[in-house]
């Protein structure tokens, strides 16, 4: 690769190295899927694969078409190389270089075609029986057929069996799971729609494991929708209770909420908010959310978007956003794309150095992945840090795990692309120095760095880590506080969400295995100052304003 660039362009060996080396994590998931098509041809009848969550899914299944682009531009910059050739000898062969571009062009197309050929590739999208989780499996499923990409089967997770004994619990829960259930057919109905119940501990091991696949079965049809009772269950006792807003005491500027998908952060992170918001009438608090899902506005029951907005019954103080990441990054490239274009319009065509526009208008597209809510959320830091800020506090409901730290990596990583991109343009100072790229990308590399600063500074930042009272949340959650560690963004405060409930024999064992869980967290987390807040499970989970700000009022502190 190294090679192409440096025969492609006025670039010398560091620049083109910082280039790659920068631009490569950018088709690491593109070597992932090629890993795996190459596994299902090389002795292995059936691949099974664990994607990431959802965005990142979407994402990795978008691979393909990035690595068409990489070798595009690989091949742009090989075309210079074969013209000097042709010039200088009056004939071109082709080389090893050659090879791997059409290689790269190949493994891209050939990707691309198997994910969407039916009897080589099976879709299966799981999900619980949930509104929000509902909401989000038709946007993926209808994102993923939008890329001509199908979904086969959908597995509707965690379902609630019939209790032992009458209770309340167990029964309300029923009807909810019954109603949000009961349009999915409906909705999906070329797609395979498979029932998993719910198990009393987690399945782990061969054994338990074997067992799961022995559940698996028809949803049953005919589930009648019932009026659901709203019901919460103080099982987490005696512990003392704590509004949201006291339990994380010294709010600096910016709070991120991020946990394992599916254990209610947009909840947790909107009462919050709400709870701030009141009880600091003078605090402008701005509720964000960075995950593709769209899982606040289905929170708060209402349509959000790019534009900051109060939502109707929450204090006025409250704004809530849905960040636009495609847009800001949409923006950013024209304006990239336009400079570029402005730039080499004044460069004779007589003159070398015109050659490398096009490879300039293509290094955009070679950008770090994570670069478009990077960018948006940099817009954001700019907002609380600016001279004319317009909130006193932001907070952030992140996208999934994995997602997110990728998010919280990235700042420094599309710093150093920004400056790699800077150093190359300094050998074009003349051109530079009059155009309006430079001063495109110093502002990006700018925002960047001031992200950067913010997110290290404990005062200023802190994280809250959303779990279950179950063992895979919490180990995935222990994993995220090393990382979080690693990368000097502070902890504020552990909430441990959905806190068991139900009267009958099982609602009770179960409730047993989540105190022992909690118990475990703790422990690995002795010695740190954070809060260990516990939130009750209630069924329907808590939906709009109203609903948030009465749920609130059972969180405890459990530490
Ligand atoms: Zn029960």
């Amino acid at each position: 690769l190294t090679s192409i660039a440096l025969r492609g362009t006025y670039l010398d060996d560091e620049d083109v190295a910082g280039l790659l080396r920068l631009s490569l994590p950018g088709i690491d998931e593109v070597v992932g899927l090629l890993a795996i098509s190459k596994l299902a041809s090389s002795g292995y009848d059936e691949v099974v694969v664990d994607t990431a969550p959802t965005g990142h899914t979407l994402r990795m299944l978008a691979a393909p078409a990035l690595l068409e682009r990489v070798a595009a531009l690989l091949d742009g910059l090989q075309a210079h190389h074969r013209e000097v050739v042709q010039a200088l000898r009056g004939r071109y062969v082709a080389d090893e270089a050659d090879g791997l571009i059409a290689e790269l062009e190949r493994d891209g197309a050939s990707l691309a075609a198997t994910l969407r050929d039916r009897t080589k590739t099976r879709l299966s999208w799981v999900t619980i029986a949930e509104p929000m989780a509902l909401e989000e499996t038709s946007d993926a499923v209808q994102s993923l057929e939008r890329g001509g990409l199908h979904v086969s089967t959908l597995i509707v997770n965690r379902i609630t069996l019939p209790p032992p004994q009458p209770c309340n619990w167990c029964e309300a829960r029923r009807r909810f799971e019954a109603r949000a259930l009961g349009p999915l057919q409906r909705r999906f109905p070329n797609v395979d729609i498979l029932a998993l119940p719910e198990f009393l501990e987690e399945p782990r091991g061969i054994a338990a494991l074997e067992k799961v696949g022995r559940s698996f079965g028809p949803r049953k049809a005919g589930a009648t929708a019932t009026r659901v009772a709203r019901r919460t269950f103080a099982q987490i006792g005696d512990a003392v209770s704590v509004r949201p807003a006291s339990a994380l005491p010294g709010t600096g500027r910016w709070l991120l909420f991020g946990g394992k998908g599916g254990v209610g952060k947009s909840t947790c992170a909107a009462a919050f908010a709400i709870d701030l918001a009141a009880s600091e009438p003078a605090r402008r608090v701005l509720l964000l959310s960075s995950d593709p899902a769209h899982s606040l506005g289905d929170v708060f029951g209402v349509p959000l978007d790019n534009r900051p907005r109060p939502i109707d019954g929450a204090p006025g103080n409250l704004h809530v956003r849905e960040i636009d990441a495609s847009l800001g990054l949409e923006q950013f490239r024209q304006q990239y794309l336009d400079s570029v274009d402005a730039v080499f319009a004044r460069i004779s065509r007589g003159s070398g150095v015109a050659a490398d526009g096009p490879t300039f208008r293509q290094l955009v597209d070679l950008a770090p992945p994570g670069i478009d809510e990077v960018i948006a959320i940099a817009d954001v830091a700019e907002a609380l840090t600016g001279p004319d800020r317009r909130y006193d506090t932001i907070v952030s409901d992140t996208a999934p795990t994995g997602h997110a730290l990728r998010l919280l990596q990235t700042p420094h990583v599309l710093r150093e692309w920004t400056q790699a991109l800077m150093a190359i343009l300094l050998k074009y100072r003349e051109i530079v120095a009059s155009g309006p790229l430079a001063a495109v990308l110093v502002r990006l590399s700018k925002r960047l760095r001031t992200l950067d600063a913010l997110l290290r500074d404990p005062r200023q930042t802190a994280f809250v880590i959303v779990t279950r009272p179950a063992a895979l949340p919490r180990e995935e959650s222990l994993r995220l506080h090393s990382t979080l560690t690693d990368l000097g963004i502070a902890t504020r405060a552990v909430i441990v969400n959905a806190i068991g409930a139900g009267t009958c024999s099982r609602c009770r064992k179960q409730i047993r295995g989540q105190t022992a869980e909690i118990g475990r967290l703790g422990r690995a987390l002795r010695g740190t100052s954070y809060a260990i807040i516990g939130t009750p499970a209630v069924v329907p989970p808590p939906h709009g304003v109203e609903a948030l700000s009465a749920w609130a009022s059972g969180w405890r502190r459990l530490d």
